[in-house]
């Protein structure tokens, strides 16, 4: 198996963005305050010994002007090590335009991570993001006939977004990626200090999701994806103390990944074999035992099963 090339993310709070969306305050999420210039990045990279992958987050990559997106991957490719490869997030559409997505392209690429979030304009709209869904579509088809690798960002819990407009969207996206091998981000909206959505919560314009609904939403989600072909990379955010102090409502929880994960398990279980008995991987058995056994609570739950029965049914084998 080829081992995993080691991270070496540089936040850019909102670099490129033309706008902010309701949600989002990069700066609280990422605890950088300032978008670290070409030159910096190239001084961190020159002390590198081994290839690692780049990994530009927090903003619209694409946005930046032409001259300033070369100067980022310059600096991967002459001060990184040698193999080094290049992964960034941006505003889905943007690499529509073919003179950009030569110029990006002929850099090596591990991946573009496209922050879709919802494929309902009302949703976008709401959210104070572009919300033309065609547009970002076809750059999927554009993106997807160039094989480049791609990640699809979706999010949760937005104003206006219903679980059944995430599977639909999760949907959407699968027909466009055919056979192609895409990877997947699931994150929960929360509501965070210094956003519109903070003031829209205390205005009683939104109501943000309790962890429990997120959970299930959000398992449900992942479970569709997963079979849908999708490798799913990430569920919810990256847990900080910074982060943790910005929160003022939605489903913050640091084990929220988890649970979904969990909930998205326990769906296909009860998918592919409705009563059991279930055979699985002993390294998901925290799955079902951690978090005070919400999984087995859950299953027993979903089944209508009681949770001794349900423990019977399951069944850890060694993973090799
Ligand atoms: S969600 Fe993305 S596009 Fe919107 S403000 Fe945040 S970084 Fe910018």
């Amino acid at each position: 198996m080829t081992k995993a090339m080691k991270k070496q993310p540089f936040f850019l709070p909102f670099g490129g963005c033309r706008g902010r969306c309701v949600f989002c305050n990069q700066r609280a999420i990422t605890g950088v305050d300032e978008v670290p210039s070409p030159q910096f990045v190239s001084s961190i990279l020159k002390n590198l010994t081994e290839p690692v992958e780049v990994c530009y987050f927090g903003g619209s990559f694409c946005r930046f002007t032409f001259e300033k997106i070369k100067e980022y991957l310059d600096a991967v490719v002459n001060d990184a090590p040698k193999g080094s490869r290049i992964r960034f997030s941006t505003y889905p559409g943007d690499l529509q335009n073919k003179k950009l997505r030569s110029m990006v392209l002929s850099y090596p690429i591990a991946c573009v991570e496209l922050g879709i979030q919802s494929l309902d304009s009302e949703v976008l709209s709401l959210c104070r993001r572009e919300t033309d869904p065609v547009a970002i579509l076809e750059n999927m088809v554009v993106l997807r006939d160039e094989n480049v690798p791609l990640s699809v960002q979706l999010m949760i819990g937005l104003p206006g977004q219903t679980v059944s407009s995430s599977i639909y969207d999760i949907n959407k996206i699968a027909e466009i990626k055919g056979e192609s091998e895409w990877q997947f981000r699931l994150y929960p909206c929360l509501v965070i200090e210094n956003t519109e959505l903070y003031e829209m919560m205390n205005s009683g314009e939104y109501t943000p999701l309790t962890v429990d609904e997120a959970v299930k939403w959000g398992g449900r989600v992942i479970d569709v994806a997963t079979s849908l072909g999708f490798t799913p990379i990430r569920a919810g955010l990256q847990e900080s103390e910074m982060l943790a102090s910005q929160v003022r409502g939605g489903p913050h929880h640091p084990a929220l990944g988890e649970l979904m994960f969990s909930e998205s398990i326990i769906r296909k279980l009860i998918r592919l074999n409705p009563k059991g008995p279930w055979v699985l991987p002993s390294s998901n058995m925290s799955k079902f035992t951690g978090h005070r056994g919400y999984g087995l609570n859950r299953l027993a739950e979903l089944t209508s099963m009681p949770e001794k029965e349900v423990a019977e049914k399951l069944t850890f084998f060694p993973a090799h």
